[in-house]
């Protein structure tokens, strides 16, 4: 077993539907601890680095449209081995693929909207919680954490 840190962020489709109380729910049922999070508009910049991987991809272009469309919810949570955890309540990336009971199963409707984001490893993980917060000083010791370094976008 491994204590993991992820960025998960509910993405404008899902922020406009409301669905980020259920999705917070699923998570602290779950038993996961959330240790930051925030609504925020983000930038072209921040939102191309946060998809790099795509950046030659037919949909590049409209999938930064999308992120950067309206307030997402972004967040951090940890627990154990909750970058796998985390990908399989996600649900796979098409709706036709991701499973019932799933939250792309459950509220997805299409491929580019698909509502959640969720990093695939500790490094995307990484990254992307320090592209959106900041790097995380935590004091394990006394259970204390806060961000440090955060660029203002
Ligand atoms: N995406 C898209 N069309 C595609 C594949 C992906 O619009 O054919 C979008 C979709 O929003 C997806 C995101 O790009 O969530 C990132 O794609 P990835 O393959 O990393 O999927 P994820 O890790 O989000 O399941």
């Amino acid at each position: 077993m491994a204590l993991q840190r992820t960025f998960i962020m509910v993405k404008p489709d899902g922020v406009k539907r409301g669905l980020i109380g259920e999705i917070i729910k699923r998570f602290e049922q779950k038993g996961f601890t959330l240790l930051n999070a925030e609504l925020m508009t983000i930038n072209r910049t921040k939102a191309e680095y946060h998809y790099t991987e795509h950046k030659d991809k037919p949909f590049f272009g409209e999938l930064v449209d999308f992120i950067t469309s309206g307030p997402v919810f972004a967040m951090v949570w940890e627990g154990e081995n909750i970058i796998e955890v985390s990908r399989l309540m996600i649900g796979k990336t098409s709706p036709a693929e991701a499973a019932p009971g799933t939250i792309r199963g459950d509220f997805a409707n299409t491929k580019a909207e698909n509502v959640i984001h969720g990093s695939d490893s500790l490094l995307s993980a990484e990254r992307e919680i320090e592209n959106f917060f900041g790097l995380l000083k935590r004091n394990i010791a006394d259970d204390d954490f806060r961000y440090e370094d955060r660029q203002s976008m």
